[in-house]
């Protein structure tokens, strides 16, 4: 409940603010507070922000009340800089626009655009933009900017200080300045006299002071996001210059950047990647050095201790296993305008490093497949220690730089360093031509002694950093909380009195995101750690980095994957204390809409997890335990097969009758009345529902000779649902599939008991997990027999339902769903005859998770003039949820519309129940990709 000010900041905010885009209740300010640091802080409120008005608003109101408010973009964050207790306020989902000019050279961004997204806009104009943190793919661009972002290739000269070319700010008052808009800096001029002129005394002292501002210089030869980019003061003159590139790695702390103007940087189609493994640190540190003045756009350094985390990994190169403890690997890439380039780049650097030893000879590799395997070493390293930690133990990634000369004497004072301290299986490796090092290990913080041991750990790190090799403390992931107490140490008193200055000229109430880069507490690092309680093994492993979150239906609806995760840490944590047990059963009960009933459980989470996590599974295991006592249904559905699916046909040929008599608006009205009246217990119909499918004959079986044969499994969806009004062709899909096959010469094999048989899924989705089991191995019992054990492939016409057969099955039988068994079986005996129209594909879950969607928009090409394969996460569908939670679905495909011109009249998919879903939120038919194949083919004379 809120109180005191914020009840009137609450009161002054909904004036303009919709409220139900402030969060203040238990549940989703703990689920948005947290960020991939290991601090946690649970803010009292949430604001969705929309747009420029209400951010100033919130500014302004807060700074009359004196409140302190943190910006968040994705919340990758790893210092603590993205946490508040006071106001989060949000600017993500709605902050999307983006404008390209002078052919790509230029683009213009609001802050909630990911970072991977932006990359892919340019991709046409064979650019990117300079930022590349490994994050990029979750990461936006408010944060990318805020934090100063970087990764392996951008170095110093690419990142968001050096390619800002313009910014939209808005001040800690509320007021929204342009720099790039005359009459904006016009009026700022007049009404911020003040700020402008002490921001100019601040960079003529610095520029005046010579030793001040050669230190200046020297910080920033490698890379540092320590405190505040001082080189603003002393690089540029204009007031406007230095502002835009003070906000610039600033945190949060001195502005909102609502827009941001980037120069981009060219992104050279050819490459080349070599991963060279030297005797020793030593050595290939030595090696670094030499490689900086050849053409390489990346150097990678990679301990024993990173390559023996990662050597069991699949696709891995075998001799990394047989290498000596001492060996240490460089991951060089170079990249080019062309092959000759390419080639020539190669030879510059292998014989730049010719009188090395090393412990295999130098290879580059230009096959994609190749290089993109040696990166995947690189980026396993963080993930394979958090999915080796201890339950309950958190995974922490520091981040700091050294001169280049030193590198060598400096990672090896850190691993003696490490091992002091008990972190023998701390693995570092890095961005070694910045002379930029991570080092990762796993840290209990749930003792004394353990929280003490990092604290020291610390304290030497910082001396051995700033004090033996005047380095930085944080090179690219930014000061926040983590590094706060450290930032004077580093910099200096002249320096540090310097950023002060810069906090009090930006913000002198002290509203913005106080506490981070700037604070007074020695300890504050070591305070507010985040709780990592075990909570299930499905999720344990999770380091809350946020990855998840950009693939996830419900995300922006109700809860993302992570925030399911934290929520369920939460309650697990309540109920393990015995303290207050009603708090973890309102949060319990609160759980229910936003965690459980709109998680569509397809698990495309999984994909984009670094630990590969179903937050799915969590919550299909969930809904079991629910459901423990009363599963009876469940069990008698599952053993009256064919009667339910008898049933179903016929309510389904029923309420289709009605939409013939009634039309689709009557229709419409009656049954969203019904559904109310049931409290939202009856399913909500739509005019693509479809009416009840004909029985599949099942010929007896006799086996006709022929050579070519399949079994094929018609899902008891299909078997179930026929085809919805108005569709064409008038012919249900297992017909359509049958006939396709015919035409390609197969024989088709129904299993036995057709009618009674169901791969599970829908059971097990339900949290009725036994049910599904049984139905599974039955399923797989009948397959077994009608395949003569697996000979003979087996096909069925849902991926989804594939998909779990694939998962559950345990013998090992070839099993296909359509368009894979129609690409690899029946092509080779079809003539394709193309259609002159436009269509879409939508390729499902399933397919995603299969890696298969490529695959769909391939037989799709062969078969019409053009195809459009629409973007999107899951269909938000989920198996019926669409009908109960019909919420869902609609989030899930709110932008599958504008992606669709007006001649599309036909989509495919594969996926029945998915495809009610996709019609009724594009107003076109969308169908089994199999009609389309069948619409156009005929049989091949051989
Ligand atoms: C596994 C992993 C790997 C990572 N790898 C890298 C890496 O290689 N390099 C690297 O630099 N970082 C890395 N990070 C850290 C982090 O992902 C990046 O710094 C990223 O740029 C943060 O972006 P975000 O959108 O998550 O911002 P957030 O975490 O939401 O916010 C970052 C900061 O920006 C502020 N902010 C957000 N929006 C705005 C706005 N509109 N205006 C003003 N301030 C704003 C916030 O208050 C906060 O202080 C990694 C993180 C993880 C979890
Ligand atoms: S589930 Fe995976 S991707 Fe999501 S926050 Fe956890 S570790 Fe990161
Ligand atoms: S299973 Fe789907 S809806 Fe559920 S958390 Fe994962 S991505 Fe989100």
């Amino acid at each position: 409940m809120l109180s005191g000010k914020y009840k009137i900041l609450y009161e002054r905010l909904i004036s303009l603010i919709d409220n139900s885009r402030i969060y203040h209740d238990p549940l989703y300010t703990l689920a948005f507070g947290a960020d991939a640091s290991f601090y946690r802080l649970i803010p009292k409120m949430v604001i969705i922000a929309k747009n420029e008005n209400e951010v100033s608003l919130i500014l302004r109101e807060s700074h009359d009340l004196s409140i302190p408010v943190t910006f968040r973009a994705a919340g990758t964050s790893l210092s603590g800089q993205a946490i508040t207790d006071s106001v989060l306020l949000i600017a993500g989902s709605h902050w999307k626009k983006f404008s390209i000019s002078e052919n790509g050279s230029r683009i213009s961004l609001q802050p909630g655009l990911k970072g991977g997204y932006v990359n892919s806009l340019l991709a046409k104009f064979g650019r990117k933009i300079g930022p590349d943190p490994a994050s990029i793919d979750a990461a936006m661009i408010g944060g990318i900017a805020a934090n100063n972002a970087s990764g392996m290739c951008c170095g110093t000269a690419e990142n968001s200080y050096k390619t800002v070319a313009g910014m939209k700010i808005i001040l800690s008052d509320g007021t929204i300045l342009d720099t790039r808009d005359d009459n904006s800096r016009k009026e700022f001029k007049k009404s911020h006299e003040q700020l402008i002129s002490e921001i100019v005394t601040l960079a003529n002292t610095s520029s005046g002071n010579s030793a001040l501002s050669s230190r200046i210089q020297k910080k920033y030869k490698i890379k540092n996001t320590t405190g505040y980019s001082l080189n603003a003061l002393i690089e540029f003159t204009d007031p406007f210059d230095i502002i835009e590139h003070l906000i610039i790695g600033s945190e949060g702390t001195l502005g909102f950047i609502s827009e941001i103007d980037y120069r981009t940087v060219l992104e050279h189609p050819f490459k080349a990647s070599s991963l060279i493994i030297f005797p020793n640190i030593e050595s290939a540190c030595k090696a670094v050095v030499l490689l900086k003045s050849t053409p390489v756009s990346a150097v990678e350094l990679i301990d024993r201790a990173g390559l023996h985390s990662v050597e069991n990994e699949k696709g891995i190169p075998e001799f990394l296993k047989s290498l000596h403890e001492d060996a240490c690997a460089l991951l060089v890439e170079t990249v080019a305008p062309e092959t000759d380039v390419l080639n020539r780049n190669i030879d510059i650097i292998i014989s730049s490093i010719n009188d090395f030893d090393t412990e295999i000879q130098v290879q580059f590799t230009k096959i994609r497949e190749e290089y993109e395997q040696l990166w995947k070493i690189r980026k396993g390293l963080f993930p394979s220690v958090g999915a080796m930690r201890k339950t309950g133990t958190t995974v922490i990634i520091e981040d700091v730089a050294f001169p280049i000369d030193s590198l060598a004497a400096a990672t090896i004072d850190l691993r003696v360093l490490l091992k002091k301290y008990g972190y023998n299986e701390a693995v570092i490796f890095g961005h070694a031509l910045e002379g930029n090092l991570h080092f990762v290990f796993t840290q209990d913080f749930n003792s004394r002694e353990e929280v003490d041991r990092y604290g020291h750990l610390m304290s030497e790190v910082s001396e051995l950093v700033v004090n033996k090799y005047d380095g930085s403390l944080k090179a690219e992931h930014g000061t926040g909380r983590n590094m706060a107490p450290f930032v004077e140490m580093e910099w200096g008193k002249e320096a540090y009195n310097l950023m002060k200055d810069i906090k009090r000229i930006f913000d002198p109430s002290n509203i913005l995101n106080p506490g981070v880069i700037m604070n007074s507490d020695p300890a504050v690092h070591l305070k507010n750690l985040k709780p990592i309680p075990a909570a299930s093994e499905i999720i344990d492993k999770c380091t809350e980095c946020g990855f998840c979150e950009p693939s996830c239906v419900s995300a922006g609806l109700t809860l993302t994957p992570r925030q399911r995760i934290v929520v369920q840490r939460e309650i697990t944590s309540l109920k393990n204390s015995g303290h207050e047990p009603h708090i973890a059963a309102s949060l319990t009960k609160s759980f229910t809409y936003p965690g459980d009933e709109t998680c569509a459980t397809d698990g495309l989470c999984a994909i984009a997890c670094p630990v590969k996590i179903d937050t799915g599974k969590l919550i299909k295991k969930l809904r079991s335990e629910k459901i423990a006592g009363n599963q009876w249904l469940a069990n008698w559905i599952a053993d009256h097969m064919s009667l339910v699916t008898l049933v179903a046909r016929r309510a389904l040929s029923t309420v289709s009758f009605l939409h013939s008599v009634l039309g689709t608006p009557y229709m419409s009205t009656i049954t969203e009345w019904v559904r109310k009246l049931s409290g939202n217990r009856i399913p909500l119909w739509n005019q693509y529902m479809p009416r009840g499918a004909k029985i599949i004959k099942q010929p007896s079986h006799s086996s006709s000779g022929n050579s070519r044969k399949v079994v094929y499994f018609p899902s008891c969806i299909n078997r179930s649902m026929g085809i919805a009004k108005n569709q064409a062709p008038d012919k249900q899909l297992a017909s359509a599939m049958t006939d396709l096959l015919h035409k390609a010469g197969y024989e088709v094999i129904y299993p036995e008991n057709l009618n009674s048989l169901c791969c599970g899924m829908a059971f097990m989705s339900k949290g009725y997990t036994s049910a599904g089991e049984k139905k599974s191995e039955e399923l797989e019992a009948a397959l077994l027999l009608a395949s003569g054990n697996g000979v003979i492939p087996i096909l069925c016409d849902m991926s989804p339902c594939l998909y779990t057969m694939r998962e559950n099955m345990k013998s090992k039988i070839k099993l296909y769903e359509p368009v894979e068994f129609i690409t690899d079986y029946l092509l080779p005996y079809l003539e394709i005859a193309p259609v002159d129209e436009i269509i879409t594909v939508f390729p499902v879950c399933s397919m995603k998770k299969m890696d298969l969607n490529e695959n769909l928009a391939n037989l799709a090409r062969l078969c019409a003039k053009e195809v459009i394969v629409t973007e999107s996460n899951c269909c938000g569908f989920a198996g019926d949820r669409g009908f109960t939670f019909p919420e869902l679905n609609k989030y899930g495909l709110k932008d599958l519309k504008p992606q669709l011109n007006l001649s599309v009249k036909n989509g495919y998919s594969t996926s029945r129940t998915c495809e009610i879903g996709l019609s009724l939120h594009s107003g076109i038919n969308y169908k089994s990709i199999v009609y389309l194949v069948d619409r156009t083919s005929q049989q091949k004379y051989i």
